[in-house]
């Protein structure tokens, strides 16, 4: 199906976008990769009077360092986050996450900004941002916001985000010394879309034990969320392998989970708690490598 007539404009940078943004007011929506937007906008499940093309905006692409933060661009293409040295060093449970994302031509057009302002349920970074405690820094013409994961995934596909701002960038602390992540996904086999993703970032103390958990869920409901539970019972133990299991089945079975094509809701259950475990035993792995 051909998506319905739109206006298509393509500002030089974020100040013009976010001036075309306000001026055409609530019929007018951003287009990053299309990888997300182009198909519904086809089904008609969207129909906006005015595309902005964000593409030509520099200021909203790259990846730096600044002090103790990793700052991407919203406009970075999942490639250039699996493929920036800068992620690969000092967040490779990201790098990791990115180059898990569908195929090589939906990572050279899709960007992170995209994704998290999309809020797909089976999407692979919003489990990392929230595992990360990354922060998203929304940009209108007049104020600039700060939101973090936590506070950013409201319900199925949507956010905080107002509809006179642009997602300009994400940041995201680097992880301390004896601090290890990882992100395990169960990929759908036909979408690459995850049927289960879980990030986890683990903090050991001096004697090895768990002084800090954050676990990152996505594939289990309508939008993203927290492992809180499991946290909680890992706090201050040694994350033993039947510790951890016990946790991630105690988890898994607090989620209001549905039936979906592939799995029943039992059989969910059970991936969920074992890609759950291994994401954990996995970050633990990696914090005991990074023990500076
Ligand atoms: C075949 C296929 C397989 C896929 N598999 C996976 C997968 O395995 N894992 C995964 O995570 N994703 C997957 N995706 C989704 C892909 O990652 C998309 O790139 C992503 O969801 C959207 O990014 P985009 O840049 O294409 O955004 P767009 O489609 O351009 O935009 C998506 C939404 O975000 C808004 N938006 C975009 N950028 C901004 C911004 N800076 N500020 C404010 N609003 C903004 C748009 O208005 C729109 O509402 C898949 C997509 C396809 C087509």
């Amino acid at each position: 199906m051909y998506p319905a007539s739109f206006e298509y404009h393509k500002p030089p940078s974020l100040e013009r976008a976010l001036d075309l943004l306000t001026s055409l007011g609530s019929g007018a929506k951003c287009i990053a990769g299309g990888h997300s937007l182009v198909p519904a906008m086809k089904l008609r499940l969207i129909q906006p009077d005015h595309l902005i093309d964000l593409s030509l905006v520099e200021s909203l692409k790259g990846i730096r360092r600044e002090s103790e933060e990793i700052v991407i661009g919203a406009m970075t293409t999942h490639w250039h986050v699996e493929s920036s040295p800068i992620v690969r060093s000092m967040l490779p449970s990201l790098a990791i996450a990115a180059s898990l994302i569908a195929d090589p031509q939906v990572r050279n057009r899709g960007t992170i900004g995209g994704s998290l302002a999309n809020a797909d349920p089976a999407a692979d970074y919003p489990a990392n941002v929230l595992a990360l405690g990354a922060t998203m820094i929304c940009k209108s013409a007049t104020e600039t916001r700060a939101v973090a994961a936590e506070d950013w995934f409201k319900s199925l596909l949507t956010t905080t985000l107002r509809s006179n701002e642009i997602l300009a960038e994400v940041r995201i602390p680097l992880l301390a010394a004896r601090c290890g992540a990882a992100y395990i996904k169960v990929p759908h086999p036909a979408s690459r879309f995850a049927v289960v993703g879980v990030a986890a970032v683990v903090t050991l103390d001096q004697a090895e034990r768990c002084a800090g958990i954050r676990i990152g869920i996505t594939g289990i409901g309508e939008k993203a969320q927290r492992g809180y539970l499991a946290e909680v019972a890992l706090r201050g133990s040694s994350l033993q392998r039947r510790e951890v299991l016990d946790a991630s089945l105690a988890m898994s079975d607090a989620f209001d989970l549905d039936e979906d094509v592939l799995l029943d809701v039992q059989d969910k259950r059970y991936l969920c708690s074992l890609t759950m475990a291994r994401a954990i035993h996995e970050a633990t792995v990696a914090a005991r490598k990074h023990a500076i």
